[in-house]
């Protein structure tokens, strides 16, 4: 059997617009790596969300609008962008109790700081402001395009999922992982000390990249590894 992969959804609510989505890149990967996606959106009760990851075998959270800083005890920086409580309530929560049952989850950009902060770790609400010398991180060029080098850590699961130590990467976020969480390491940087990847170290498959390797694996096969090595953790957790 196919394992079942939950994927958060992301909420908008601009432009008269009310709903939730998943990006199609994401879905596109988890599919094409041998995963079933199953869209979560916030359903507004703890239970429900308990009930939705009962369902599933693992879990993926997507990139999208900053985490909001109160959850990492901070008041707003003029620099913070777009927040929404109702994309925080699922995925920062579903990335929270993944971590709790330890549920295989991969982290997406967004995706990746939800899982830092839900995991008790803080952000930089706004690189271009709040970290020196910083790199353009908000890259302007098609979305798979890579635009600066992260060097991996060589023991990390990451570096051996990707047979690489150094690669290049898209980039679209301008907030980044300040403090990395308790039970968890950076394991990839940018040149200018930007966390790039996170993994936690007690937890049987929790992963956090900040660049998009779903936007990027069909110019770089490469990148189709991550969701792989996704998808064997999950067969592997399930099967235990
Ligand atoms: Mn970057």
């Amino acid at each position: 059997m196919e394992p079942i992969i939950g994927i958060t959804c992301g909420h908008e609510w601009t432009d008269g617009r009310d709903r939730y989505f998943a990006p199609t890149a994401v879905i596109r990967a988890v599919a094409a790596a041998g995963g079933v996606p199953l869209l979560i959106p916030n359903a507004f009760e703890r239970q429900k969300l308990v009930a939705a990851l009962d369902a599933v075998d693992g879990l993926v959270l997507p990139g999208g609008v900053d985490v909001d800083p109160q959850l990492y005890g901070e008041e707003p920086a003029l620099g913070m962008g777009d927040f929404d409580p109702d994309w925080d309530g699922v995925d920062v929560a579903a990335a929270g109790l993944a971590l709790q049952r330890d549920l295989p989850v991969l982290g997406i950009c967004r995706g990746m700081q939800a899982l830092n902060v839900a995991a008790g770790g803080t952000l930089y609400q706004d690189i271009p402001t709040q970290v020196p010398a910083a790199l353009k991180h908000q890259q302007k060029g098609p979305r798979w395009a890579a635009s600066h080098g992260v060097a991996l850590a060589a023991d990390s699961r990451l570096a051996g999922a990707l047979g690489a130590t150094h690669l290049r990467v898209n980039s679209y976020h301008h907030q980044a992982v300040k403090d990395v969480a308790p039970g968890f390491r950076a394991v990839a940087e940018a040149p200018d000390g930007v966390i790039e990847a996170i993994e936690g170290a007690a937890h049987r498959y929790a992963l956090g990249v900040q660049w998009h390797p779903e936007l990027m694996l069909e110019r770089e096969p490469l990148f189709a590894a991550l969701f792989s090595d996704f998808v064997a953790a999950v067969r592997s957790a399930k099967s235990k």
